[in-house]
Protein backbone atom coordinates (compact mmCIF):
# COMPACT_ATOMS: atom_id res chain seq x y z
CA UNK A 1 0.00 0.00 0.00
CA UNK A 2 1.34 3.05 -0.58
CA UNK A 3 3.70 3.33 -3.16
CA UNK A 4 3.52 7.54 -3.44
CA UNK A 5 5.26 10.28 -2.28
CA UNK A 6 3.30 11.35 1.40
CA UNK A 7 3.15 15.02 0.19
CA UNK A 8 1.94 14.08 -3.11
CA UNK A 9 -0.53 12.17 -1.78
CA UNK A 10 -1.66 15.01 -0.03
CA UNK A 11 -0.63 17.29 -2.49
CA UNK A 12 1.47 19.91 -0.81
CA UNK A 13 4.98 21.16 -0.76
CA UNK A 14 7.73 19.99 1.73
CA UNK A 15 7.92 22.97 2.81
CA UNK A 16 4.15 22.94 3.93
CA UNK A 17 3.74 23.53 7.67
CA UNK A 18 1.63 21.84 10.10
CA UNK A 19 -1.68 24.30 9.21
CA UNK A 20 -1.21 23.24 5.32
CA UNK A 21 -0.70 19.72 6.54
CA UNK A 22 -3.76 19.55 8.28
CA UNK A 23 -6.20 21.79 6.03
CA UNK A 24 -4.81 19.41 3.03
CA UNK A 25 -5.68 16.22 4.76
CA UNK A 26 -9.11 16.87 6.07
CA UNK A 27 -9.79 17.92 2.70
CA UNK A 28 -8.89 14.75 0.93
CA UNK A 29 -9.94 12.47 4.17
CA UNK A 30 -13.61 14.66 3.89
CA UNK A 31 -13.33 13.74 0.03
CA UNK A 32 -12.65 10.28 -0.36
CA UNK A 33 -14.25 9.04 3.10
CA UNK A 34 -15.55 5.45 2.36
CA UNK A 35 -18.69 6.62 3.61
CA UNK A 36 -19.27 9.66 1.45
CA UNK A 37 -17.31 8.72 -1.95
CA UNK A 38 -18.45 5.41 -3.73
CA UNK A 39 -16.00 5.34 -6.35
CA UNK A 40 -13.88 2.49 -6.82
CA UNK A 41 -10.17 2.55 -4.81
CA UNK A 42 -11.57 5.85 -2.83
CA UNK A 43 -11.34 2.92 0.50
CA UNK A 44 -7.42 2.33 -1.11
CA UNK A 45 -6.61 6.10 -1.61
CA UNK A 46 -8.54 6.86 2.05
CA UNK A 47 -5.78 4.80 3.64
CA UNK A 48 -3.04 6.09 1.90
CA UNK A 49 -4.16 9.65 2.81
CA UNK A 50 -4.30 9.02 6.45
CA UNK A 51 -0.86 6.82 6.26
CA UNK A 52 0.51 10.01 4.87
CA UNK A 53 -1.22 12.41 7.33
CA UNK A 54 -0.39 9.88 10.12
CA UNK A 55 3.09 10.32 9.15
CA UNK A 56 3.99 13.63 8.31
CA UNK A 57 1.52 15.20 11.33
CA UNK A 58 3.60 13.68 13.66
CA UNK A 59 7.39 15.28 14.29
CA UNK A 60 9.62 13.02 15.05
CA UNK A 61 8.16 10.53 11.79
CA UNK A 62 8.33 13.42 9.77
CA UNK A 63 11.60 14.03 10.14
CA UNK A 64 12.83 10.61 9.46
CA UNK A 65 10.63 10.35 6.05
CA UNK A 66 12.41 14.00 5.28
CA UNK A 67 15.95 12.11 5.94
CA UNK A 68 15.11 8.50 4.89
CA UNK A 69 12.87 9.64 1.82
CA UNK A 70 9.71 7.80 1.03
CA UNK A 71 11.42 4.17 -0.27
CA UNK A 72 14.15 3.83 2.90
CA UNK A 73 10.86 5.17 5.29
CA UNK A 74 8.10 2.91 4.09
CA UNK A 75 10.47 -0.60 3.78
CA UNK A 76 11.86 0.65 7.22
CA UNK A 77 8.60 0.89 9.08
CA UNK A 78 6.79 -2.00 7.04
CA UNK A 79 3.89 -3.65 9.35
CA UNK A 80 2.96 -0.69 10.90
CA UNK A 81 0.11 -0.34 8.10
CA UNK A 82 -0.24 -3.88 7.13
CA UNK A 83 -3.49 -3.94 9.41
CA UNK A 84 -5.89 -6.32 7.30
CA UNK A 85 -9.38 -5.92 6.79
CA UNK A 86 -11.46 -3.00 4.61
CA UNK A 87 -12.40 0.29 6.63
CA UNK A 88 -13.91 0.51 9.68
CA UNK A 89 -12.27 -2.94 10.43
CA UNK A 90 -9.48 -1.35 12.77
CA UNK A 91 -6.87 -2.62 10.80
CA UNK A 92 -5.14 0.67 10.96
CA UNK A 93 -7.31 2.25 13.95
CA UNK A 94 -4.49 1.99 16.37
CA UNK A 95 -2.30 4.37 14.08
CA UNK A 96 -4.63 7.20 14.86
CA UNK A 97 -5.28 7.76 18.43
CA UNK A 98 -3.20 10.64 18.50
CA UNK A 99 -5.51 12.80 16.82
CA UNK A 100 -8.62 11.36 17.50
CA UNK A 101 -10.21 15.33 17.06
CA UNK A 102 -10.38 14.08 13.43
CA UNK A 103 -10.69 10.48 13.42
CA UNK A 104 -13.87 10.31 15.93
CA UNK A 105 -16.39 10.69 13.18
CA UNK A 106 -15.47 8.13 10.65
CA UNK A 107 -16.24 5.63 13.75
CA UNK A 108 -12.16 4.72 14.11
CA UNK A 109 -12.29 1.80 16.77
CA UNK A 110 -15.25 0.13 15.68
CA UNK A 111 -15.29 -3.33 15.81
CA UNK A 112 -15.26 -5.64 12.67
CA UNK A 113 -18.64 -7.41 12.10
CA UNK A 114 -19.92 -10.73 12.61
CA UNK A 115 -18.24 -13.25 14.43
CA UNK A 116 -15.28 -12.40 16.53
CA UNK A 117 -11.99 -14.51 17.46
CA UNK A 118 -11.30 -15.29 20.89
CA UNK A 119 -8.63 -13.26 22.32
CA UNK A 120 -5.11 -14.65 23.05
CA UNK A 121 -3.80 -15.95 26.26
CA UNK A 122 -0.40 -15.22 28.05
CA UNK A 123 1.24 -17.06 30.27
CA UNK A 124 4.35 -17.31 32.13
CA UNK A 125 6.07 -20.17 33.77
CA UNK A 126 9.53 -21.01 35.07
CA UNK A 127 11.87 -23.97 34.31
CA UNK A 128 15.38 -25.23 35.28
CA UNK A 129 18.05 -24.91 33.11
CA UNK A 130 18.33 -28.26 32.59
CA UNK A 131 14.87 -28.52 31.22
CA UNK A 132 16.05 -25.97 28.95
CA UNK A 133 19.19 -27.80 28.14
CA UNK A 134 17.47 -31.14 27.32
CA UNK A 135 13.66 -30.07 26.50
CA UNK A 136 11.19 -30.86 28.71
CA UNK A 137 7.33 -31.75 28.64
CA UNK A 138 5.00 -29.97 31.28
CA UNK A 139 1.50 -30.04 31.90
CA UNK A 140 0.38 -26.68 32.44
CA UNK A 141 -3.21 -25.33 33.80
CA UNK A 142 -5.08 -23.19 31.56
CA UNK A 143 -8.30 -20.91 32.70
CA UNK A 144 -9.89 -20.02 29.45
CA UNK A 145 -12.82 -20.18 28.06
CA UNK A 146 -14.44 -22.70 25.91
CA UNK A 147 -17.63 -23.32 23.94
CA UNK A 148 -20.55 -23.76 26.36
CA UNK A 149 -21.67 -27.19 26.23
CA UNK A 150 -25.25 -26.41 26.57
CA UNK A 151 -26.02 -24.95 23.20
CA UNK A 152 -22.83 -26.08 21.64
CA UNK A 153 -21.23 -22.51 22.04
CA UNK A 154 -24.03 -21.05 20.04
CA UNK A 155 -25.38 -19.21 23.28
CA UNK A 156 -29.14 -20.48 22.00
CA UNK A 157 -31.20 -22.79 24.02
CA UNK A 158 -32.52 -24.34 21.05
CA UNK A 159 -29.17 -23.92 18.94
CA UNK A 160 -30.38 -22.26 16.62
CA UNK A 161 -29.56 -18.26 15.55
CA UNK A 162 -32.11 -15.98 13.42
CA UNK A 163 -30.32 -13.05 11.28
CA UNK A 164 -30.91 -9.92 13.44
CA UNK A 165 -33.84 -8.24 12.57
CA UNK A 166 -31.80 -4.61 13.40
CA UNK A 167 -29.04 -4.96 10.78
CA UNK A 168 -30.20 -7.74 8.65
CA UNK A 169 -27.58 -9.69 9.58
CA UNK A 170 -24.79 -7.22 8.68
CA UNK A 171 -24.07 -6.39 12.37
CA UNK A 172 -23.55 -2.71 11.09
CA UNK A 173 -26.11 -0.09 11.55
CA UNK A 174 -26.40 3.50 9.63
CA UNK A 175 -26.28 6.60 12.22
CA UNK A 176 -26.48 10.31 11.23
CA UNK A 177 -23.27 11.48 13.20
CA UNK A 178 -22.81 15.70 12.96
CA UNK A 179 -18.97 16.82 12.89
CA UNK A 180 -17.39 19.85 11.85
CA UNK A 181 -17.72 18.87 8.31
CA UNK A 182 -21.64 18.67 8.02
CA UNK A 183 -23.83 15.55 8.77
CA UNK A 184 -22.21 12.23 7.70
CA UNK A 185 -24.13 8.61 8.00
CA UNK A 186 -21.72 6.43 9.54
CA UNK A 187 -21.75 2.67 10.31
CA UNK A 188 -21.99 1.55 14.07
CA UNK A 189 -21.98 -1.46 15.40
CA UNK A 190 -25.40 -2.77 16.06
CA UNK A 191 -26.74 -2.69 19.02
CA UNK A 192 -28.93 -5.71 18.86
CA UNK A 193 -26.34 -8.59 18.08
CA UNK A 194 -23.31 -6.53 19.12
CA UNK A 195 -21.97 -6.84 15.42
CA UNK A 196 -22.64 -10.15 15.45
CA UNK A 197 -25.06 -10.08 12.31
CA UNK A 198 -27.00 -13.19 14.38
CA UNK A 199 -29.54 -13.55 17.55
CA UNK A 200 -30.18 -16.58 19.35
CA UNK A 201 -33.91 -17.87 19.05
CA UNK A 202 -33.63 -18.62 22.53
CA UNK A 203 -30.90 -17.10 24.90
CA UNK A 204 -28.49 -20.08 26.47
CA UNK A 205 -29.68 -20.22 30.14
CA UNK A 206 -26.36 -21.65 30.86
CA UNK A 207 -23.81 -19.32 29.44
CA UNK A 208 -26.59 -16.96 29.47
CA UNK A 209 -26.24 -16.18 25.29
CA UNK A 210 -22.53 -15.65 25.80
CA UNK A 211 -21.86 -19.01 23.71
CA UNK A 212 -18.55 -19.39 26.36
CA UNK A 213 -18.04 -20.54 29.11
CA UNK A 214 -15.20 -20.53 32.11
CA UNK A 215 -13.09 -23.72 32.60
CA UNK A 216 -10.07 -24.88 33.99
CA UNK A 217 -7.78 -27.08 31.43
CA UNK A 218 -4.59 -29.06 31.18
CA UNK A 219 -2.37 -28.51 28.25
CA UNK A 220 0.54 -30.72 27.61
CA UNK A 221 3.43 -28.71 26.15
CA UNK A 222 6.50 -29.57 24.78
CA UNK A 223 8.89 -27.33 25.64
CA UNK A 224 11.79 -27.61 23.02
CA UNK A 225 15.87 -28.25 23.92
CA UNK A 226 17.51 -24.81 23.11
CA UNK A 227 14.85 -22.63 24.56
CA UNK A 228 16.05 -18.90 26.45
CA UNK A 229 14.56 -16.14 28.82
CA UNK A 230 11.31 -14.54 27.54
CA UNK A 231 11.04 -16.48 24.43
CA UNK A 232 7.30 -17.80 23.71
CA UNK A 233 5.57 -20.66 22.63
CA UNK A 234 2.51 -20.48 20.67
CA UNK A 235 -0.53 -22.74 21.11
CA UNK A 236 -2.51 -22.63 18.92
CA UNK A 237 -6.38 -22.50 19.74
CA UNK A 238 -6.18 -22.69 23.78
CA UNK A 239 -6.38 -18.94 24.20
CA UNK A 240 -10.02 -17.88 24.60
CA UNK A 241 -13.06 -19.01 22.59
CA UNK A 242 -13.85 -16.66 19.91
CA UNK A 243 -18.07 -16.11 19.25
CA UNK A 244 -20.06 -18.96 17.77
CA UNK A 245 -17.95 -19.88 13.94
CA UNK A 246 -14.90 -17.64 14.80
CA UNK A 247 -11.69 -19.16 15.80
CA UNK A 248 -10.21 -19.62 19.07
CA UNK A 249 -7.47 -17.44 20.08
CA UNK A 250 -3.93 -18.78 20.89
CA UNK A 251 -2.03 -19.30 24.11
CA UNK A 252 1.28 -17.83 24.77
CA UNK A 253 3.89 -19.53 27.41
CA UNK A 254 6.42 -17.45 28.04
CA UNK A 255 9.54 -19.30 29.11
CA UNK A 256 11.52 -17.95 32.16
CA UNK A 257 15.11 -19.79 32.54
CA UNK A 258 16.20 -20.25 36.38
CA UNK A 259 19.91 -19.59 37.41
CA UNK A 260 21.63 -22.82 37.98
CA UNK A 261 24.44 -23.33 41.13
CA UNK A 262 26.96 -25.08 38.70
CA UNK A 263 26.17 -23.76 35.52
CA UNK A 264 26.12 -21.04 33.08
CA UNK A 265 24.69 -20.67 30.18
CA UNK A 266 26.34 -18.72 26.69
CA UNK A 267 24.13 -18.81 23.89
CA UNK A 268 24.10 -22.73 23.02
CA UNK A 269 27.50 -23.64 25.01
CA UNK A 270 27.58 -24.45 29.04
CA UNK A 271 29.93 -23.37 31.46
CA UNK A 272 31.51 -24.76 35.00
CA UNK A 273 33.94 -24.30 36.72
CA UNK A 274 36.91 -26.35 38.29
CA UNK A 275 39.18 -25.72 40.54
CA UNK A 276 42.41 -27.83 40.59
CA UNK A 277 45.68 -26.97 42.78
CA UNK A 278 49.13 -26.11 41.60
CA UNK A 279 50.52 -29.10 41.67
CA UNK A 280 47.68 -30.35 39.31
CA UNK A 281 48.50 -27.72 36.82
CA UNK A 282 52.03 -28.02 36.79
CA UNK A 283 51.57 -32.08 35.94
CA UNK A 284 48.53 -32.45 34.41
CA UNK A 285 45.79 -34.26 36.10
CA UNK A 286 42.47 -35.80 35.27
CA UNK A 287 38.62 -34.77 37.22
CA UNK A 288 35.68 -36.25 37.10
CA UNK A 289 33.01 -33.77 35.82
CA UNK A 290 29.61 -33.80 36.20
CA UNK A 291 27.02 -32.93 33.18
CA UNK A 292 24.09 -31.17 33.83
CA UNK A 293 21.69 -34.23 33.29
CA UNK A 294 24.31 -35.90 36.05
CA UNK A 295 25.72 -38.17 34.14
CA UNK A 296 30.06 -38.50 35.21
CA UNK A 297 32.80 -37.53 32.52
CA UNK A 298 36.26 -37.97 32.90
CA UNK A 299 38.23 -34.64 31.70
CA UNK A 300 41.90 -34.83 31.30
CA UNK A 301 43.79 -31.39 32.16
CA UNK A 302 46.62 -31.43 30.59
CA UNK A 303 50.17 -30.34 32.23
CA UNK A 304 51.08 -26.71 32.56
CA UNK A 305 47.39 -25.72 32.18
CA UNK A 306 46.88 -22.01 32.88
CA UNK A 307 44.71 -20.42 35.30
CA UNK A 308 41.30 -19.86 33.73
CA UNK A 309 41.74 -21.60 30.45
CA UNK A 310 38.23 -23.29 29.10
CA UNK A 311 38.58 -26.90 28.26
CA UNK A 312 35.82 -27.94 26.14
CA UNK A 313 33.66 -31.00 26.09
CA UNK A 314 31.80 -31.21 22.71
CA UNK A 315 28.24 -32.20 22.39
CA UNK A 316 27.27 -31.52 26.18
CA UNK A 317 25.93 -28.17 26.15
CA UNK A 318 22.42 -27.28 25.27
CA UNK A 319 21.18 -30.46 23.16
CA UNK A 320 19.73 -28.78 20.06
CA UNK A 321 18.83 -30.92 17.05
CA UNK A 322 21.36 -31.25 14.24
CA UNK A 323 24.15 -29.26 16.05
CA UNK A 324 24.57 -29.26 20.10
CA UNK A 325 26.27 -26.80 21.95
CA UNK A 326 29.56 -27.44 23.83
CA UNK A 327 30.52 -27.68 27.76
CA UNK A 328 33.55 -25.56 28.52
CA UNK A 329 35.22 -26.36 31.63
CA UNK A 330 37.19 -23.31 32.67
CA UNK A 331 39.94 -24.18 35.20
CA UNK A 332 40.94 -22.61 38.38
CA UNK A 333 44.02 -22.70 39.96
CA UNK A 334 43.89 -22.34 43.93
CA UNK A 335 46.89 -21.50 45.88
CA UNK A 336 46.88 -24.22 49.33
CA UNK A 337 46.43 -21.69 52.42
CA UNK A 338 47.75 -24.14 54.91
CA UNK A 339 50.47 -26.46 54.37
CA UNK A 340 51.70 -29.59 56.14
CA UNK A 341 55.43 -29.72 57.01
CA UNK A 342 56.51 -32.01 54.00
CA UNK A 343 53.95 -29.60 51.46
CA UNK A 344 55.72 -26.67 53.13
CA UNK A 345 59.53 -28.43 51.93
CA UNK A 346 59.09 -29.67 48.76
CA UNK A 347 57.65 -25.91 48.29
CA UNK A 348 60.43 -24.12 49.52
CA UNK A 349 63.07 -26.62 47.59
CA UNK A 350 60.70 -25.73 44.13
CA UNK A 351 61.54 -21.80 44.56
CA UNK A 352 65.09 -22.19 45.15
CA UNK A 353 65.30 -25.08 42.18
CA UNK A 354 63.48 -22.05 40.20
CA UNK A 355 65.68 -19.68 41.49
CA UNK A 356 68.46 -21.10 40.15
CA UNK A 357 67.09 -21.52 36.93
CA UNK A 358 64.89 -18.13 35.79
CA UNK A 359 65.83 -16.92 32.97
CA UNK A 360 66.08 -20.74 32.08
CA UNK A 361 62.34 -21.19 31.25
CA UNK A 362 60.75 -23.04 34.04
CA UNK A 363 57.26 -23.04 34.78
CA UNK A 364 57.31 -19.57 36.70
CA UNK A 365 60.42 -18.18 35.45
CA UNK A 366 58.44 -14.44 34.83
CA UNK A 367 56.94 -14.68 38.17
CA UNK A 368 58.27 -16.52 40.77
CA UNK A 369 61.52 -16.08 39.90
CA UNK A 370 61.47 -12.27 39.97
CA UNK A 371 59.91 -12.39 43.28
CA UNK A 372 62.58 -14.58 44.97
CA UNK A 373 65.34 -12.17 43.33
CA UNK A 374 63.60 -9.21 44.91
CA UNK A 375 63.82 -10.82 48.32
CA UNK A 376 67.46 -11.79 48.19
ZN1 LIG B 1 -27.73 -6.75 14.40
ZN1 LIG C 1 -24.83 -21.76 26.46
Amino acid sequence: MGTGDYYDILGIPRSADDKEIKKAYRNLARKFHPDVCKDAGAEEKFKEINEAYSVLSDDQKKAQYDNMGHETYTSASKGSYTGGGGFGGGGFSADFSGFSDIFDFFGGGQRRSGPQPGSDLLMRIQIRLEDAVSGVDRDIEVMHTEPCSACGGTGSETKKLNICPRCGGSGQMRQAAHSAFGQFVRMATCTQCNGKGKIAEKICRVCHGSGHSRMKRNVSVHIPAGIDNGMRLRMEGYGEAGDYGAPNGDLFIEVYVQSHDRFTRNGDNLETIIEISPAQAVLGTSVEIETIDKRHIELKVPSGIQFNTALKIAAEGVKRRGKPGDLLVRVKIVTPRSLSSEQKDLYQKLAELEGKSSGAGGFFSGIMGGKKKSKK
